[in-house]
């Protein structure tokens, strides 16, 4: 028998840290909360998280399909389930039986549900989904006075929410007012906040930079796992995960020798490269090689040579000469701020924490 092999690239998961930030989201508007966990928590472990949050009197969690909701209940968790995007029409029923709340966009789906839901003898609640400015789903703004009266006609269905989303808050802060303004017009022409039991625009960008006027309930992702879309804010959040590795292998290169493919870097010196065991197949960016990304090793920031591989990336070690094999590297995390990384490779940050892939290993503190 072989001993178990430590995992070659790890992430870090301060569940305290994901607690102190749903605080932060708590004081920043008021109301309750619908805590976004699709995409498996944004990469941070759907079960992991859920059960993190359960104790935390989250009104809802957000998921993207029928998938993550049933892993959210096999996980033992009973907090409502609320399907953020469209659904299928193959996933309604189920939907229906364990009475997760959808977002109705459109009479035919709310009929569907309502002919499911009288099969079943119940009244579902769902939610009415309005699209202000995203362009996604939900009922463009004309009529909606009607067809929440067809909606209302539908006996099996309690149309308890009224939601919309918000596609620039974090960019356009005139529109995003403009938009806040048109929703709260509309739910003004529906009868107004009493109308409904629960009333939410705000993702994180939202929530943080806006006021939440008539909405009692919040979305937050992004800033549940410790960053800020918007500037001003990050001081206030915790980092929730830190991805490392570890140094596999230092040598020392003559100058003029190449490091990875391409041989895009060329060695002017004599070089130490520590070659650590995290690559493009653990979901670090392929696309930062060669933008002056660093690492963080023994307290020192320390740049990455030439391109990125798939299991393996080189940093230069010549000015931190105690660096040696087995050295635990901060590849993201307090250190490094995964939102350098996130602008050095061209992208978002969901985009790199959902990108994370599985054979990373989760550890959480
Ligand atoms: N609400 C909806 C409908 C979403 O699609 C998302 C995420 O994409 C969120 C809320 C959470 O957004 P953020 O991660 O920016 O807080």
């Amino acid at each position: 028998m072989f001993p178990v092999s430590p995992p070659r690239a790890w992430a870090e998961i301060d569940l305290g840290a994901l607690r102190r930030n749903l605080s932060v989201a708590r004081e920043a508007i008021g109301g309750a909360q619908m805590a976004v966990v699709k995409a498996g928590a944004y990469g941070h472990g759907l079960e992991e998280i859920a059960r993190a949050l359960a104790t935390e009197d989250i009104a809802f969690f957000g998921v993207a399909n029928v998938g993550e909701a049933r892993r959210i209940r096999n996980a033992g968790v009973d907090t409502r389930i609320y399907l953020l995007g469209a659904t299928w029409a193959e996933e309604r029923e189920e939907i229906v039986a364990r009475e997760w709340t959808p977002c109705i966009s459109s009479i035919e789906e709310a009929g569907q549900f309502n002919r499911l839901a009288a099969a079943r003898g119940i009244r579902l609640k769902v939610h009415l989904a309005v699209d202000t400015g995203m362009g996604r789903g939900g009922f463009v703004a004309e009529n909606l006075p009607e067809t929440l009266a067809l909606l209302e006609r539908l006996e099996h269905l309690e149309i308890e929410g009224l939601g919309s989303h918000l596609p620039s808050a974090d960019e356009d802060r005139d529109f995003t007012l403009r938009q806040f303004e048109e929703f709260h017009a509309i739910l003004a022409s529906l009868g107004g906040a009493s109308r409904f039991k629960w009333v939410h625009l705000a993702n994180s960008a939202g929530l943080l930079g806006y006021s939440a006027g008539d909405c009692n309930l919040s979305r937050p992702g992004l800033m549940l796992y410790g960053i800020s879309p918007l500037d001003g804010f990050q001081a206030r959040l915790s980092t929730v995960m830190t991805l490392k590795s570890r140094v596999t292998l230092v040598r020392t290169l003559p100058a003029g020798h190449g490091v990875s493919y391409g041989r895009q870097f060329v060695t002017r010196r004599e070089t130490r490269v520590a070659t650590i065991g995290i690559g493009y197949g653990d979901g670090y960016p392929r696309h930062v090689s060669g933008k002056g990304a660093d690492v963080w090793i023994r307290g020192r920031r320390l740049p990455i040579l030439g391109r990125v591989t798939m299991d393996q990336m080189m940093v230069d070690v010549t000015d931190a000469g105690d660096v040696c094999e087995g050295d635990e590297v901060e590849i993201f995390g307090p250190n490094i701020p995964v939102t350098e990384i996130a602008a050095k490779g061209e992208t978002i940050v969901w985009e790199i924490f959902t990108g994370i892939t599985p054979r990373v290993m989760r550890c959480y503190l």
